[in-house]
């Protein structure tokens, strides 16, 4: 595995690889990497031949009252797993190295970036659109691979794909869960043994959801209510928003049709967690 900290370096090794042919994915991540973050790298490896990730916690997706200077870092054991895991190269880049001059441009997505976790966490999207773009621009993937767990950001990076004409395919992976249920996130370590209790609380809700969608009922408000019923029955959990909405458009829904997300964010003691179901008349 090659792990470089210079963006001049992944540049050579890319134009070596596609010299010989071959197809380059990218996982773009924060590091301090679970089985959700290895999930990817399998998928990058099942649609791509050279197989690359970043590792670099984005000072500029972080609000001025979030956890950057406290979010968990491990390179050492990172490279390993990824190592482990099939990855062909590791880009783990300084903060000088991604922001070397003051920084005039910004990528903004805007409406479908004002709700849901973007109207809590303002500038959050316009630093991941950013550095996602300038993530591509470096490695020039042919596919990118984006974990289904942050839904928002799967709809907001697809969206400026697709306005921007970015020559990459935006492939979503799922949700990849603890045994008990718990979605895995890097944010999990701030939990003490009674909030990670606490916290089963989010899937428990959205099995509800997925329970009575499959029993037949389309009315958003009432699967809304009956989450955040579930949400306020655990005294840790304090809910932010829970929301029903179209996944590509992030639209409002009333009625479930087709497809829909209900998407929650919750405070377990200090920690905010999100979690969502993606429903489609399939599953
Ligand atoms: P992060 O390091 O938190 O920025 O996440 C990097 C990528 O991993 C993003 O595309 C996330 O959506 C994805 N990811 C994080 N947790 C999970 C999970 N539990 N299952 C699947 N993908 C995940």
């Amino acid at each position: 595995m090659i792990v470089v900290e210079k963006i001049s370096d992944v540049r050579e090794a890319i134009k070596a690889q596609k010299a010989q042919g071959k197809t380059i994915g990218l996982v773009p991540t924060m590091g301090y990497l679970h089985k959700g973050h290895l999930s990817l790298v399998k998928k990058a490896r099942e649609n791509s031949d050279f197989v690359c990730a970043s590792v670099f916690v984005n000072p500029i997706q972080f609000g001025p009252n979030e956890d950057y200077n406290k979010y968990p870092r491990d390179i050492e054991r990172d490279l390993k797993l990824l190592e482990e895991n099939g990855c062909d190269l590791v880009f783990t880049p300084s903060v000088e190295e991604m922001y070397p001059n003051e920084r005039l441009t910004t990528i903004s997505v805007s409406k479908i970036t004002n709700k849901l976790c973007g109207a809590y966490r303002p500038g959050h999207f316009d630093g991941v659109c950013t550095v996602v773009t300038k993530l591509f621009n470096i490695f020039t993937p042919d596919i990118a691979v984006f974990g289904q767990k942050d839904a928002q950001q799967v709809a907001v990076i697809k969206k400026m794909v697709e306005d921007l004409n970015i020559p990459v395919k935006i492939i979503a992976s799922p949700i990849v869960r603890d045994k008990d249920g718990l979605a895995l996130s890097s944010r999990n370590v701030y939990l003490s043994d009674d909030e990670r209790h606490a916290a089963l609380i989010l899937n428990k809700s959205l099995k509800e959801a997925e329970k009575i969608l499959k029993s037949g009922e389309r009315n958003a408000e009432n699967i809304i209510s009956r989450v955040k019923n579930i949400l306020e029955s655990e005294p840790l959990c304090k809910i932010q928003y829970v929301s029903c909405v179209h996944p590509d458009t992030l639209e409002d829904l009333t009625a479930i049709n087709d497809k829909a997300l209900i998407a929650i964010a919750c405070y377990i003691g200090n920690t905010r967690l999100i979690d969502n179901l993606l429903w489609s008349v399939d599953v």
